[in-house]
């Protein structure tokens, strides 16, 4: 099968997304925005062996791909419309190609996401980028500076699940509840767009909340209290881990697509069908500062480096 055959068989799909004026086929899409409404773009790569084993499915390879980018495009609070998709891979069976293809538009569908072009190349292994593009209200995507002191600090859902899972992959007593939260995150689109007006800054949780939440706090030049004793823990993270290893998987665990977010105004217990929990306090200072039963306690934030 060639590299045409391979797009036309796996990647294109007949209903073509929202504004969707040229997808696959042409040199380049053609896609229209609304009037009045501003774009946000986001792009991810997995590598195999670095952010993902080689045993992982193509299945949940081609979920989490897209899913990765739509926690993104959830952190801005953006709608997200159309994809692209560069694919490098040394030579797969069809049915790995087929297992990628159906995960990754499942992860689309949820979404109403379309694919709109990408790029096919062999190499010596795995290689998935996804751009996606999405919209918003002008002036209204949720960024990473605008926290101020005395908003509180919230997450989403429960933290610490995914980097737990992959902890257990492959032994016996693995926890297929805590490994689908590493193999299938579920970007926390709804609630990003529904944040809209409540929430001062927003940032999702990818390498681990306290290096996540120190990059917003950064980018919003002020500080925070941490409450490790506030973090909400899954029951199945609970049952598995003693509570002071599952506080440090909640606290600078990766992977779990949790949106953590500020806010000054008053915010429901649950947004955009998730759960939304209170871990801390923005200060005037220049750091977070993590606690638990009152006393400091050093946490690594290092979050994941590449270089
Ligand atoms: P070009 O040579 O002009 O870059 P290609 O031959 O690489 O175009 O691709 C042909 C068409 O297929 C383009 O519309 C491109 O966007 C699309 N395409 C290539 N690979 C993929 C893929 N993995 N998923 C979706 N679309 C793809
Ligand atoms: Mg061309």
């Amino acid at each position: 099968m060639d590299e045409f055959e391979l797009i036309r068989r796996y990647f294109v799909r007949p209903d073509d997304g929202k504004g969707v004026i040229t997808g696959i086929g042409d040199d380049g899409a053609v896609l229209r925005p609304e009037p009045g409404r501003e774009l946000v773009t986001v792009i991810d790569t997995l590598v195999e062996g670095t952010h993902f084993p080689s045993e992982m499915s193509a299945m949940d390879l081609g979920y989490r791909a897209v899913a990765v980018n739509l926690s993104d495009i959830a952190a801005m609070a953006a709608r997200p419309l159309w994809m692209t998709l560069a694919l490098t891979m040394p030579p797969r069976p069809d049915e790995w190609l087929d297992g990628f293809a159906s995960g990754l538009f499942a992860a689309a569908r949820d979404h109403d996401l379309a694919l709109v072009g990408g790029d096919t190349t062999s190499g010596p292994c795995v290689v998935v980028s996804v751009q996606i593009t999405g919209d918003v209200g002008a002036g209204a995507a949720l960024l990473r500076s605008g926290a101020q002191p005395g908003d509180t600090v919230y997450v989403t859902g429960t933290v610490g699940d995914a980097a737990a899972g992959l902890s257990m992959m492959g032994s016996p007593d693995a926890d297929e509840f805590l490994a689908r939260r590493f193999l299938r995150p579920q970007a926390r689109v709804q609630a990003g767009l529904a944040l809209a007006g409540i929430a001062s800054a927003c940032i999702d949780v990818s390498d681990g909340l306290a290096g996540d939440l120190g990059k917003l706090l950064d980018a919003s030049g002020v500080g925070a209290d941490l409450n490790l004793d506030a973090l909400p823990l899954s029951d199945a993270m609970a049952a598995a881990f003693d509570d002071d290893v599952g506080r440090r998987f909640a606290a600078t665990g990766g992977d779990d697509y949790e949106l953590c977010f500020t806010s000054s105004r008053s915010v429901p217990a649950e947004i955009g069908g998730v759960p939304v929990t209170a871990i801390g306090t923005v200060n005037d200072g220049d750091r977070l500062v993590c606690r638990s039963g009152g006393a400091v306690v050093e946490v690594d934030d290092s979050g994941y480096r590449h270089f």
